[in-house]
């Protein structure tokens, strides 16, 4: 079984995927370019029962996705480092910043979504499927 591990950039806060992931995505919703400081973010989809914070506690700003759902995106209160999405119950998975894991480099761009929402100079990786809002999943 694979293992991810991760955390924020002052350590107060520590992550650990266990099993498989499941998939990746560049997500370019505005709500996005408010936690990376302007880029797109590129996280991993953890599967929801593998995905434990194993120290600290991130604090998770809550609000309305467009969706009508609450969504909640959680950081380090003491260095503001983003780390994942706590999405609701019915979702199998939680996204995950690739910022905040322990090697990025683990990271293989998938999908572009929230592309309605993209700036003109974000960038796209050639090839790759792009949707206007979230894909359709299942
Ligand atoms: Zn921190
Ligand atoms: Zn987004």
């Amino acid at each position: 079984m694979s293992e991810i591990e991760g955390g924020c950039a002052c350590g107060a806060v520590r992550f650990k995927i266990s099993g498989e992931l499941m998939g990746t995505g560049v997500c370019h919703c505005r709500s996005c370019q408010y936690g990376t400081g302007g880029g797109p973010n590129y996280v991993v989809l953890a599967p929801r029962a593998g995905f434990t914070v194993t120290k600290g506690e991130a604090k998770i700003h809550t609000s309305k996705a467009d969706s009508g759902n609450e969504v909640g995106r959680a950081f380090c209160a003491e260095c503001g480092t983003p780390l994942y999405t706590a999405t609701g119950e019915g979702m199998p998975f939680l996204p995950v910043k690739v910022g905040a894991l322990d090697d990025p480099s683990v990271f293989q761009p998938q999908i572009h979504l929230y592309m309605e929402d993209a700036q003109p100079w974000h960038l796209t990786h050639e090839g790759l499927p792009q949707f206007p809002k979230m894909p359709p999943f299942g």
